[in-house]
């Protein structure tokens, strides 16, 4: 079988973490079986759908390593949405209602009421031709809805197990608007039965869809692709996402200077029987995918796992890649100072800390002024290498009573102007004589 997944965004805002969790475990699932990835527009929705919002999408979806070998949009469909509609139409499938949204609303009211359930009661379905015309006279148009078969549907989620469905609790699902406009109910199905989709992982807001969806897939005369439902991400103290992390959206993430990497990492372990930890690179993250380690509970989404990991994940980062990125933010930085600092940074760009601190100006502090003063005494004579910390400390400690962690933290502010920082052993050669010393004298260099 071959292999073929989709993401389905609608561009009507940003990518929101949980969408994108969506979207890398439908990209990781589609690549760990060599499959083809397929980006749907689903822009029926033309008042909210904006093209700035489809561009961002697109643009966070590649940032995070998320690529796809096919786009389509709906709204280049409409046509193939109607063809279906008469042909379920033609099998007494499809059928129209003219109830307004008031009208709806006042009979699920009446019906909770007398203790039933708000299930439709297919009113649409007894209209004769006559009544037809009669709401047509009074310029009513009809929606559609699809004629759901009541019986049980069942499926194996692929994360959520046995599912099974009364059809006769679900009302006969809206597939086409008054304005000839289709739902995504419809829409989606003749998309995936178009384009020969062989999964389809979503969240779990879409299980009861999926339902409908599945006869909808066998009325059209379509295979029903393999379905797994994903759980909903919220957040660490287990409130939903869209609460206290709602604003979370990729494109904040990156701002903030997180990596794409660190995000990816994350969102591909949440809610997964795995630990959490920094991947080197999508290619990994591709080799360790298990779909069936993904669990039904809630996935907590904790964002300080974010700034744990991204320290992990700029560790990783080859030199190459650092020089390009800083070169973007103007820190033309060379091989040995990436060694000397990587592995102090939680962010990318606070490598512009170490750099001020090795060929800018910093305010040095000195605590200690007559410590400083000893330190300027014995401070090496020769050039400065990676060994020059090590023997100028020992000759500081051997001939006065600065020694140990007080010694070496007083030297660390007056060079540094910071009491924690990269190994001072690689960054005195780095800094240079000139300006250890000035700084030693209390002169902002
Ligand atoms: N546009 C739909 C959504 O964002 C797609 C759902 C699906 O994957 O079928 O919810």
């Amino acid at each position: 079988m071959t292999v073929k997944l989709r993401f389905a965004p609608s561009p009507t805002g940003k990518l929101h973490v949980g969408n994108a969790r969506t979207a890398l475990v439908n990209y990781l699932f589609c690549k760990s079986k060599n499959g083809e990835m397929l980006l749907r527009i689903d822009d029926t929705d033309q008042e909210r759908s904006k093209p700035e919002y489809e561009k961002s999408i697109k643009e966070d979806l590649n940032w995070l390593g998320i690529f796809w070998e096919k786009t389509d949009r709906q709204s280049s469909r409409l046509k193939n949405y109607n063809d279906a509609l008469q042909h379920l139409f033609d099998i007494g499938r499809a059928y129209r209602c003219y109830e307004t949204q008031e009208e709806l609303s006042l009979k699920r009211k009446a019906q909770l009421m007398s203790g039933n359930p708000p299930v439709y009661d297919r009113q649409g379905l007894s209209l004769v031709d006559n009544d037809h015309q009669k709401f047509q006279k009074e310029g009513r148009l009809p929606h559609w809805r699809f004629k759901l078969i009541h019986e049980e549907v069942s499926w194996i989620d692929m994360v959520r197990g046995n599912c099974t469905y009364d059809m006769k609790s679900l009302s006969d699902p809206v597939i086409m608007r008054e304005d000839g406009r289709p739902i995504y109910t419809l829409a989606s199905v003749v998309d995936d039965i178009d384009h020969n989709i062989s999964h389809i992982i979503r969240g779990e807001d879409h299980v009861t869809n999926s339902a409908a969806q599945i006869q909808l897939f066998k009325a059209l005369g379509g295979k029903v692709p393999e379905l797994g439902h994903l759980s909903l991400l919220a957040g660490s103290e287990g409130e939903g996402l869209s609460k206290r992390l709602g604003s979370l959206n990729l494109g904040e993430l990156k701002q903030e200077g997180f990596e794409s990497i660190t995000l990816s990492s994350l969102l591909a372990k949440i809610g997964t029987s795995d630990p959490i930890k920094a991947f080197i690179n999508t290619d990994e993250l591709i080799k360790d995918f298990d779909l069936s380690k993904f669990s039904r509970n809630t996935a907590k989404f904790d964002s300080n796992d974010l700034y744990i990991m991204n320290k992990k994940s700029i560790q990783f980062m080859e030199f190459k890649e650092a020089k390009s990125r800083l070169t973007e933010i103007g820190l033309d930085i060379n091989e040995e100072f990436w060694r000397t600092i990587s592995g102090n940074l939680n962010k990318l760009n606070e490598a512009r800390i170490w750099w001020d601190v090795v060929y800018g100006e910093i305010d040095p502090i000195i605590d200690n002024s007559n410590l400083i003063e000893k330190a300027i005494e014995f401070f090496p004579e020769n050039n400065l290498d990676n060994t020059s910390w090590g023997s100028w400390c020992k000759s500081i400690s051997g001939n006065t009573d600065y020694k140990g962690r007080d010694l070496f933290i007083s030297l660390r502010k007056a060079i540094t102007g910071f009491e924690f920082g990269p190994e001072l052993s690689n960054l005195l050669p780095l800094i240079g004589k000139d300006k250890i010393l000035s700084r030693m004298s209390g002169k902002k260099s």
